[in-house]
């Protein structure tokens, strides 16, 4: 954090202002506070960061053994640990999510990425093609300067899960943070400083997308973009991108299924559905907010449902026993909020939430918005359909595996699906013929660093994760030694 509640930039290891000193709120939006003002960018500092992430690379950086990498990587877990309580609270403040959530996922998540690709990078091998006459080996080089542009909904956790891999493969790297969560980037900044990454090699650009991230799509020096966020914005960062042939990949939205069969066991599906609706407010890009449910139990499960939702605990983020926080902004409430009046004209019912709870001062003027559940909506219309990013999902019943598999895949997205059954046969089936790039059996957001993490149609381009990071941060070079007559 900059001196007098002022967030700068972090470029070439120092706090940096904006070269014209223009300055944007920091809005703590569980009780509609100004906590900081943030420095804003735009193409000027985009360009000094990407200076000043060249001149790394062309200085100390890029002789660093693997060995050497991995060791800082450590550090910085280590130092994020250490920081840990005031990463957690300042988490809790930029986004309204509960100190818990915060403090239980969002940070040891950070903390562990680094630690998982320090583990990858010492454990990793390259290529070897024996041709007999010949030999093949790959080489793996950093791609250069890469820009990565992250969410406001996990900002450390996706942040780190980055910027991780990028720096484990030897790149620089310019971040640009969400400019609703600006906080814990800029103190990861410090951070890495501290570990002992050199000046340069880790930058932070705050500011507003299509000022400070287009400028960094933009730049011809920065030769790879790591993008999660919107669908939206990922087309547009696409359409950047792709004339200056740049890596990309794009994390993006998702309309996920939660599918519940008959014979699933009744109250470890209701309770995993209720966690992928409404964790961190709804607001995570795999949550499930679509329930297909079975007809013979989908009445019981709804009442299930709505009873268990109707208990959880709303307000003050910090009080242990909060379960929901408040949304990101009163801008996003509003946007969640139309998605219900939508539903209502679209002949759905509202069954419990989608309102405004009364609590008591500061928390009465924050973005808090009741969890919601919906039943009655054709799977076809637009509630169901797109991406709502809120505490709101709907429910729906179907009668048999090929209509539940035609609701499932019928969305424009494909990130995740859980489904929920005891039949093994079926559970390979529908795994098989979802379209998404992940899927759970009788579980939700059980993840191995390992797996490769990514979506289909509009939910992405690529795939994140152990040795996919490792390859998106990398170029991949072929040598080919002739071997000598003798030995052909
Ligand atoms: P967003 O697209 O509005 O913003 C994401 C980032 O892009 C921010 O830093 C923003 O400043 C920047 N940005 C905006 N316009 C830009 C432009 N023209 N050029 C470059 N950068 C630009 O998304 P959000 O509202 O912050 O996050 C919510 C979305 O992110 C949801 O759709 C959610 O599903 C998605 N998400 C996806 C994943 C995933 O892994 N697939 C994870 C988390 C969130």
């Amino acid at each position: 954090m900059g001196h007098g509640g002022r967030i700068l930039h972090f470029i070439d290891g120092r706090e940096t202002p904006s070269a014209d000193g223009r300055l944007f709120d920091n809005i703590a939006p569980a009780t509609n506070e100004v906590v900081s003002e943030v420095a804003r960018g735009g193409p000027a500092e985009v360009e000094r960061a990407v200076a000043a992430a060249r001149a790394a690379l062309a200085g100390s950086w890029s002789g660093t053994t693997t060995e050497e990498r991995a060791a800082l990587l450590d550090r910085a877990a280590d130092l994020i640990e250490l920081r840990g309580e005031e990463l957690a609270r300042i988490e809790s403040r930029d986004t309204g999510k509960t100190l818990a959530m915060a403090s239980t996922v969002d940070i040891p998540r950070a903390i562990a990425n680094f630690r998982f690709f320090a583990g990858a990078i010492r454990h990793e091998e390259t290529g070897f093609h024996h041709m007999g006459s010949a030999l093949n080996y790959t080489l793996r080089k950093p791609v250069g300067v890469v820009g990565l542009i992250s969410p406001w909904n996990l900002p450390l956790y996706l942040l780190s899960w980055k910027t991780a891999p990028a720096l484990a493969m030897g790149n620089a790297v310019v971040a640009k943070p969400s400019e609703l969560t600006p906080g814990t980037a800029s103190i990861l900044a410090e951070i890495l400083f501290e570990a002992g990454f050199p000046a340069g090699v880790f930058n932070v650009v705050h500011g507003f997308g299509p000022e400070a991230g287009q400028a960094l799509v933009e730049h011809e020096d920065v030769l790879a973009i790591s993008f999660t966020g919107g669908t939206g914005t990922g087309r547009r960062v696409g359409v950047a991108a792709a004339p200056l042939f740049k890596k990309l990949s794009l994390e993006l939205g998702g309309k996920n299924p939660t599918i519940i069969f008959a014979d699933a066991g009744f109250d470890a599906a209701v309770d995993s559905a209720l966690r992928a609706s409404f964790l961190n407010q709804g607001q995570i890009c795999l949550c499930g907010s679509r329930l297909l449910v079975e007809r013979p139990i989908h009445d019981r499960f709804v009442e299930k449902l709505v009873s268990l939702t109707k208990e959880l605990v709303i307000g003050d983020p910090a009080a242990p026993d909060t379960f929901l926080g408040s949304l990101v902004s009163h801008g996003h409430r509003d946007k969640v909020e139309s998605y219900v009046a939508l539903a209502r004209e679209e002949g759905g019912e509202v069954r419990c939430g989608g309102t405004r709870p009364d609590l008591p001062a500061p928390f009465d003027q924050g973005a808090f918005l009741t969890p919601a559940i919906i039943t009655g909506l054709p799977a076809g219309c637009k509630t169901a359909t797109e991406e709502i990013f809120g505490p709101v999902v709907t429910v729906h019943p179907f009668d048999d595996e090929a209509q539940a598999l035609a609701m499932a895949n019928g969305v424009d997205y494909g990130l995740s699906a859980s489904l929920f059954t005891r039949d093994l046969d079926r559970a390979h089936r529908v795994a098989a013929a979802l379209q998404t790039g992940l899927v759970w059996v009788n579980t939700w957001l059980l993840r191995d660093l390992r797996t490769p993490f990514g979506g289909v149609k509009g939910s992405g381009l690529g795939r994140e994760g152990g040795k996919w990071s490792l390859d998106f941060f990398s170029e991949t070079q072929n040598i080919c030694i002739r071997l000598s007559e003798a030995s052909e």
